[in-house]
Order: structure tokens, then sequence, then C-alpha cells
């Protein structure tokens, strides 16, 4: 992401490797600040109920009409579990109880990292969202493979559906560095 201007004293930013580091950072000459970037980290999970799973189809961009589990931005002083749950209640209005970490993907071209769980509805009382026009359960054969939003998220539910006949979810990390 582009920045102009330290956003601790307000005077335009310089992009240079400072001192002692290894790679070019936005520097702040007049307060001294480095303003350093990390990646950012996406969680949500396939939240299960007996052989269905839930699926929301995006109301907002990015991927509007099309479909994916419910996942979003950590947010800062949250565990991973509570934000994929808060987005699971954000995004469908469904309330889950998480099993187990399921997938860690780390998308170095955008630097972002997706961590997502597999969870199990605690009830069926969901429904659309500002951010969801439809929350459906589907069971496998019902999944809009053509209409994923995100091709991560098509990924982690081949992965999945592979994974469920012998019952057995290993986590797995998957690196993927370039679109
Ligand atoms: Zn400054």
């Amino acid at each position: 992401m582009t920045m102009k201007f330290c956003s601790n004293c307000g005077s335009p930013v310089d992009y240079h490797t400072p001192d002692g580091d290894d790679r070019p950072r936005y520097v702040c000459d007049a307060c001294k600040t480095i303003h350093y970037e990390n990646p950012k980290m996406v969680v949500g999970c396939i939240a299960e109920w007996e052989d269905k799973i839930l699926l929301c189809r995006r109301a907002i961009e990015p991927g509007m009409g099309k479909w994916t589990i419910p996942a979003g931005y950590l947010e800062n002083a949250e565990t991973v579990s509570d934000g994929a749950m808060r987005e699971t209640l954000e995004e469908a209005n469904a309330r889950v109880k998480i099993i187990s970490p399921y997938t860690l993907y780390n998308l170095t071209f955008i630097s972002q990292i997706y961590f997502i769980f597999r969870a199990r509805l605690m009830d069926i009382d969901f429904g659309p969202t500002e951010e969801s026009s439809e929350v459906k359960l589907l069971a496998e054969m019902d999944i809009p493979w053509d209409e994923i939003a995100f091709d991560v998220i098509r990924q982690t539910l081949v992965s999945y559906f592979k994974d469920r006949p012998g019952g057995v979810f290993d986590f797995r990390i998957v690196d993927i560095t370039q679109r």
C-alpha cells in the first residue's frame, strides 16, 4: 500500500531501506518513525451441519454475487478462533463452535495469510446479513464450484471434501507465491 504522509506527525514520508534493515520501508525523517508493514490475516471456518456446510453469497465486493465460506480480517487483540466465530456471526448470522484448525494459506504475492478452521454449527437459525445476500447449507453435490468467490476458498473446499470420506482432516500449510 502506498503511503504519502506520516500517520504520526503528518510530514511527507520517504521510501528507503533504514540503516541496519534489509528492505525498504516508509520512513519519516521528521519524527524518525519507521512505518513497518506486515501481512494481514484472514480467518474463517467451514461450518458443518450433518453432511452439509454453510456457504454465503457475497452482497459486497470483492466477489459480489459469488459464494464463499464465512471469513474476514482478524481484528487487533483478537484470537484467530474468536475472529473466525465473529466473522461467521457477522456474515451468516450463525453461531459455531470451533473443531480444529484446518488450512493455512500463505499468499505471499499479496502478503495475506488465510487461516481456516473446521467448526460445528450450533443451530440452524442463520440467515442473510449486510454482507451476505443468501446463506445456505449445502451438500457436496450442491456446491457451486464455478461460482466460488476466492480461489483459496475453493482449494480449501476441494481438500475438505477429499478428506471427509476418511474422516481425517490433517492441518495443512499451503504456499501460494503468485496469482
Ligand atoms: Zn513523522
